[in-house]
């Protein structure tokens, strides 16, 4: 059995801590795609935890975790996060952590490079988190870069490095900036690979037999389908692909299918960065959201933009991930609200429209707001439906029709057991 844990807006929706719940069904939990530019943050029985590269499941005993090619990896911030996680106490061992051989690296000239084109567009700036992830995706597609399994033959390694470095100076001199030192890459290549090599294998052989064998794997995105990279709000989305329709080929099985899609949809709506954002609430209602769920990003601390749930958005998101059903996150976040926003529609050139538009349509897009009534109680003890109050619940089944996907879990808190099943 094959199951995908995926995001349906922007990213930030909690999958972090849904992949902790049910992860104890999964014998094998799989990142596919991504690098160090989100994170999950999840709080259970050993603490609180901030993952931006290892799959959720390495917090749980007897589930293995295997980091797919699909992914770019960071070494030095791979190396932080395993040192960081094996300080509290968790296990991280080959047999418990899988990277694959075709995993792209991220170098420290990806990160420079990032920074500098930022820095370049200055107002028409995309919002990178600035880890180097484009440059990453990017070289990748050009064929110049580093494999995690050519960390494993070092003569090779050196020879391929230095032509990439070579190339790699030649466009990077537009932007006046000094020189990658070959040695030094080399240097940070051999500090940072060297605890990682006993992790890295063919995950495509381990994974094809885990299917053989019956086994079960969780596919566990990063980000959400808005921020795809062809479906999403392009350019402003990341630089590998969010869906579900690309998590076995992202995770090493490509010809495996994909049995059940979890969907993971936020109450409300965030967005980290750039962009359209159509539901975007301003002011001091704007404020008080973000400070009710704590909207800060988990990779830098960036405040989050706010905005009503989006009809509009979370429908196309759902389409797009081709949800089974899904995991409504943090609706206690929203017990405060008297009346609580709903952008149910758009506005597009004195039109409206309820179908998910695409480039300067969706630039132009303004939200149609209506309110529900609030719940106004603290949710956030409720176990079972039956706990919860009306109000709550008929925004529950609003939300499930307007979208049309059955909503089977709802969180209420960010601990491993503050959920209800309502179905
Ligand atoms: P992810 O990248 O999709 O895993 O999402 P993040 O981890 O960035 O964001 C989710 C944040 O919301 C984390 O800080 C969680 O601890 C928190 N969280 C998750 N579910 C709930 C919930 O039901 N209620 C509240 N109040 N917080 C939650």
């Amino acid at each position: 059995m094959i199951t995908a844990i995926v995001g349906i807006n922007w990213g930030d929706e909690g999958k972090g801590r849904m992949v902790d719940l049910l992860s104890s069904d999964y014998d094998i939990i799989c990142r596919y795609q991504g690098g160090n530019n989100a994170g999950h943050t999840v709080i259970n029985d050993k603490g609180k935890f901030i993952l931006n590269l290892l799959p959720s499941g390495i917090l749980r005993d007897n589930t293995v975790n295997v980091m797919g090619g699909g992914m770019v990896i960071d070494l030095e911030h791979l190396c932080g996060e395993i040192s960081a996680l094996r300080s509290k106490g968790v296990k991280i061992t080959p047999e418990t952590l899988k990277i694959s051989d075709k995993a792209f690296v991220c170098m420290p000239y990806h990160k420079q490079q990032d920074i500098l084109e930022e820095d370049r567009l200055a107002e028409k700036k995309y919002g990178s988190t600035r880890r180097g992830i484009a440059p990453a995706y990017g070289d990748k597609y050009l064929k110049k870069g580093i494999r995690m399994g050519d960390l494993l033959s070092p003569d090779k390694l050196a020879e391929k490095l230095a032509d990439i470095v070579e190339w790699k100076n030649i466009t990077l001199g537009g932007y006046g900036e000094e020189r990658v030192k070959l040695e030094s890459m080399m240097e940070w290549i051999s500090e940072f690979s060297e605890p990682l090599l006993p992790f890295i294998t063919d995950t495509t052989i381990y994974l094809t037999k885990a299917v053989e064998n019956g086994k079960n794997i969780l596919l566990e995105a990063q980000l959400g389908a808005l921020r795809d990279i062809d479906y999403g709000i392009y350019p402003y989305t990341t630089s590998s692909h969010t869906l579900a329709a690309y998590g076995p080929a992202g995770a090493g099985i490509p010809g495996a299918k994909v049995d059940c899609v979890i969907g993971i949809m936020k109450a409300y709506s965030t967005c980290v960065g750039e962009g359209p954002f159509t539901a975007e609430l301003f002011g001091e209602e704007a404020s008080a959201l973000r400070e009710a769920g704590a909207e800060y990003g988990a990779a830098t601390g960036r405040p989050r933009r706010v905005g009503g749930f989006d009809v509009v958005a979370s429908r196309y998101g759902v389409k797009m991930q081709g949800a089974d059903f899904l995991a409504l996150t943090k609706l206690d976040v929203l017990s405060y609200l008297d009346r609580i926003p709903v952008c149910l529609a758009y506005e597009i050139d004195g039109e409206r429209c309820e179908s998910f538009p695409t480039g300067e349509r969706l630039v132009k897009a303004k939200p149609v707001y209506e309110y529900m009534d609030g719940f106004k109680t603290d949710i956030s003890g409720c176990r079972k439906p039956e706990d919860l109050p009306e109000k709550a619940m008929e925004y529950i089944r609003y939300i499930e029709g307007a979208v049309g996907c059955p909503i089977r879990y709802v969180s209420v808190g960010p601990g491993r057991e503050d959920y209800i099943e309502v179905k």
